[in-house]
């Protein structure tokens, strides 16, 4: 199998390669970084409720190591494989380094839908993965945290699989942790509060107020979707479409976010609420609105459609939501793209909070935290809007060539070994 096999991983090395001729990158650095390091595949072997025995696929890819341990999500969805998941890795690579976190770059994941398993079952599918990656993971090794299909309790449950084998808790192994077992405050809406963050940071630029015409359509009203829309709409911004996997809500008016959470909270379809008009997630997409943010999984705008987004301000709350045709055919077009790697590093800038706190068991207060994210997203995304004008280029490869810069410099210090 080869990595290229997943288009994520295509298009991720393809950005690589492109923002590093734009910057004149030094060509050794990069062939050092066109690759993970490491990659390990495991069987997960869980017995299921009925007694029999199923084995699924798991991975742990670490990309780059350079500026600390590694860091990046698990995620438990039936589309992981190998190369998205070292796709995946290389993004945390650039994203830590983007932001100026002391980590490196990592994922895993197991090809799995955790909704065709009971509790009992992802208890058992987590704890032997924890288990068969235990080698290549602690907290000064690589440290994950939830993603697309995992939360808060795969974390506990991944945390406390790996304190029982060293005999002793280890907060720090994992973030994104109940708060009652060492998780930071302010971590869940983490990734969606940066979303939000960065949208106000574009809008200030475009010379935009966030107001009641604002209009907003999310893609995905999750983890990342449902802060988001929260934050925006508490400063006056319309949201006018949500969506899930049954599909998209529309009223022009705005709709009533706390209402669709309270809805979706329950385990229920958007598709199933009533007094909203029904859309599909295609032509959500595809709205007339000044701010799209597509916060759900990869690959959503493609060439096929991207001539059809007509959003001023197109916001990455996803990994890779936009093909880099899309993106290429947007920005020409005009419009305001915030990079994956700017636009969603909330949830990795409060998870390195986490890290920190589990380290010295000390914990801060929610002020604290959120004004540091804000602060640390406000000097990364001037960042990558400056690096844009200077190497007059789209926001996408600024993100790219800023996150470089600072990895070549930590690469050239500290050498190639042996
Ligand atoms: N899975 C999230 C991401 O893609 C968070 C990773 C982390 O907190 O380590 O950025």
């Amino acid at each position: 199998m080869s990595l290229f096999d997943a288009p994520l991983f295509k298009d991720a090395y393809e950005q690589l390669t492109q923002a590093a001729d734009v910057m004149g990158l030094d060509r050794n650095i990069l062939e050092r970084l066109k690759y993970p390091k490491r990659a390990l595949q495991v069987a997960v072997p869980i017995r299921l409720d009925d007694g029999s025995v199923r084995t699924f696929q798991g991975y742990r890819v670490q990309h780059n190591m350079t500026l600390g341990p590694g860091k990046g999500g698990i995620r438990f969805h039936p589309g992981v494989d190998l190369s998205e998941t070292a796709a995946l890795a290389m993004l945390m690579t650039f994203k830590c380094a983007l932001v100026g976190l002391p980590l490196g770059g990592a994922k895993g994941g197991i090809e799995v839908d955790p909704n065709e398993l009971s509790r009992q079952e992802l208890q058992s599918l987590t704890r032997r993965y924890a288990t068969e990656i235990n080698m290549i993971i602690g907290p000064n090794v690589d440290v994950p945290a939830p993603d697309i299909g995992t939360d808060g309790q795969t974390m506990a449950w991944f945390m406390d699989t790996y304190s029982q084998i060293k005999g002793y808790t280890v907060p720090g192994v994992v973030t994104g942790k109940p708060i009652t077992i060492g998780g930071s405050l302010g971590r869940a809406e983490s990734t969606g509060k940066g979303v939000a963050y960065c949208v106000n940071f574009a809008c200030q630029k475009l010379g935009m107020t966030i107001d009641k015409n604002t209009t907003i359509a999310i893609h995905g009203f999750g983890k990342v979707g449902v802060p988001a829309a929260q934050d925006l709409s508490a400063q006056g911004a319309r949201i006018v479409a949500i969506s899930d996997v049954s599909g998209a809500v529309y009223n022009k008016d705005g709709l009533d976010i706390e209402k669709c959470y309270e809805w979706t909270r329950q385990g229920k379809y958007l598709k199933d609420m009533e007094g909203v008009e029904l859309i599909s997630n295609a032509q959500l997409l595809e709205l007339d609105v000044d701010v799209l943010i597509p916060a759900a999984i990869d690959g959503v705008v493609t060439k096929e459609n991207a001539g059809n987004v007509k959003a001023k301000i197109v916001a990455e709350g996803a990994n890779g939501p936009l093909t880099r045709e899309a993106i290429d055919i947007i920005t020409k077009r005009g419009g305001f793209i915030i990079p994956d790697i700017l636009c969603n590093a909330g949830g990795v800038i409060v998870s390195y909070f986490e890290w920190v706190q589990g380290l010295q068991n000390f914990f801060w207060d929610l002020d604290q935290i959120n004004g540091k994210l804000h602060d640390i997203l406000k000097d990364s995304f001037d960042n990558v809007f400056d690096t844009a004008t200077k190497y007059n280029t789209d926001m996408k490869k600024a993100a790219f060539i800023a996150a470089l810069a600072r990895l070549e410099r930590a690469m050239r210090l500290r050498g190639l070994f042996p």
